[in-house]
């Protein structure tokens, strides 16, 4: 099933059909050839990259968020812890206006697992404190309604004291409208078309990633999940794949913590995609660029010599038979 970028905007909900899981490849030709990022910034449509990070509490790594700014107007993707400062960061550090925490409106979740939604209540009350006025518009799952209920009765005694008391905050700003989405078109206005696709995430019943269409670009956003045909077929030629990935070398470890004591490689085949596998994807996806996040990695080699690295990423996607333009994306990255 292959798309032209007009074709692809035309899907119907649910017309990917049934997922199917791209086999490992292993013995490719070896390409080291190097690879750069071409960078943007400025014009057009943005991939700010501004949390790359894992559960892990990484202080060099946000968790996962993205957004996708498109002149002016910025829509992300996911809410890990830390999102709303790092779009503080994005704007004060890098001068993206959009994302200045008060313009954050527009959201999209690619599942409902802790490391990707906990910046949640931040970026429902942050905003809202510093002045939005208007409602913020979340797009996910099945359960994203739920969470944002629960969410607002938890901090139902802070919302009254702001909006009845001295600081009258908006009555309109902290509100929610919560849109539980099926595959296919979930949003469109006059600068963006998002798509969504159907993920494989080990247990959950529901999860998605999601393609941007813009007058420049195509971005498809992976979220987490194992290779499908589905991430294929929503890129297929598309300017940027963001994409997560594991590396062999994690898997591989033998003394990494681990204190719940389950079986990290079953577990990976369930819900995560390897660098090895991620090679055999790109290869058919066939990305302008493909960009790494969420992966297991370190930042301070030094410090943790036992983990992967940036470089151990590449090395082992390349090895894999990657030929392509890859990147390991850092937060604040702008692509
Ligand atoms: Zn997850
Ligand atoms: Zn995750």
């Amino acid at each position: 099933m292959k798309f032209t970028r007009r074709q692809f905007l035309r899907i119907s909900a649910g017309a990917f059909g049934t997922m199917v899981a791209a086999d490992a490849t292993t013995g490719m030709e070896l390409d080291m050839g190097s690879a750069r990022a071409t960078k943007t910034q400025g014009s057009g449509t943005q991939l700010v990259l501004l949390g790359t990070g894992t559960p892990q509490p990484d202080p060099d790594r946000s968790g996962p968020a993205t957004a996708v700014v498109v002149n002016g107007s910025a829509y992300l993707v996911d809410f890990g812890p830390g999102v709303v400062r790092r779009a503080a960061a994005a704007f004060r550090d890098k001068g993206v206006r959009a994302l200045e925490p008060i313009n954050l409106r527009v959201v999209f979740v690619t599942h409902l697992h802790s490391d990707h939604t906990a910046g949640y209540p931040d970026l429902i009350l942050t905003p809202w404190v510093m002045g939005r006025q208007v409602a913020l518009e979340v797009y996910g799952p099945k359960g994203i309604k739920s969470m944002t209920e629960h969410i607002l009765t938890a901090y139902q005694e802070d919302i009254k004291i702001r909006t009845d008391g001295m600081e009258h905050a908006s009555k309109e700003g902290y509100k929610v409208n919560t849109h539980e989405i099926h595959a296919g078109v979930v949003y469109k206005d006059a600068l963006v078309t998002v798509t969504a696709f159907p993920t494989k995430h080990g247990e959950w019943q529901e999860t998605y990633g999601y393609r941007f269409d813009t007058a420049d670009r195509s971005i498809v956003i992976s979220g987490d999940t194992t290779p499908t045909q589905a991430t294929i077929d929503a890129c297929h030629g598309c300017d940027i794949l963001l994409h997560e990935a594991l590396t062999m070398k994690f898997l591989a470890r033998p003394g990494r913590p681990n204190p719940q004591g389950f079986d990290i490689r079953a577990y990976a085949a369930k819900y995560h995609t390897t660098t090895v596998q991620l090679a055999d994807l790109a290869n058919k996806a066939k990305p302008g660029l493909l960009i790494l996040y969420h992966n297991p990695i370190t930042l301070r080699p030094a410090l943790y010599p036992f983990a992967s690295t940036p470089e151990d990423l590449l090395q082992e996607i390349k090895s894999a038979g990657y030929n392509g333009k890859v990147v390991v994306g850092r937060d604040l990255d702008i692509y």
